[in-house]
This record gives structure tokens, sequence and C-alpha cells, in this order.
């Protein structure tokens, strides 16, 4: 039973690549706090440290879930058996 296991693992590889690429340095806690390390903001994230928030869009984010459930049909046909 490694199933959990291996999607848990997926699901946190899938995030730490996320925020390798959508995450941005908070600009005011460079700012304000250059001698601490900047929070990491993914879009349209506000900084809980100072309040900003990334201008970029929220939605432009990768979505966590690409299959969309197909349009249940099955009650359109007749099942040959
Ligand atoms: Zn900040």
């Amino acid at each position: 039973m490694g199933d959990v296991g291996d999607d848990f693992r997926a699901m946190k590889a899938h995030r730490r690549d996320y925020r390798e690429k959508a995450g941005l340095p908070c600009p005011e806690c460079r700012r304000l706090q250059p001698k601490r390390d900047a929070s990491i903001l993914l879009p349209g994230q506000r900084c809980r440290v100072d309040g900003y928030r990334d201008p970029r869009n929220a939605s432009d984010r990768q979505t966590t879930s690409p299959e969309v459930a197909p349009p249940n049909s099955a009650d359109d046909f007749d099942i040959p058996f």
C-alpha cells in the first residue's frame, strides 16, 4: 500500500516545483527587513509580515488538478449486455 505515500510525495514535489517557478521574494520584506529572509509570495498572495500583496493575477496559477471530469453521457447509451 504505497499509493498514499507516493501521491503525497508527488504532491509535495509539485508544490515545491510551483513555488520555485512562481514564488518571488517579497520586495517589502527586502526593503524593510533586509537582514531577514524575504517571504516567498505566490501570485496574488499577501505577505503576512508587512501586508504587501503580490500584484500578479492569482488566476494565472497553475491548476493543481488538470483532469476535468468528463461530462457524464453514459446514460445516453444502451449498453448491449
Ligand atoms: Zn513582506
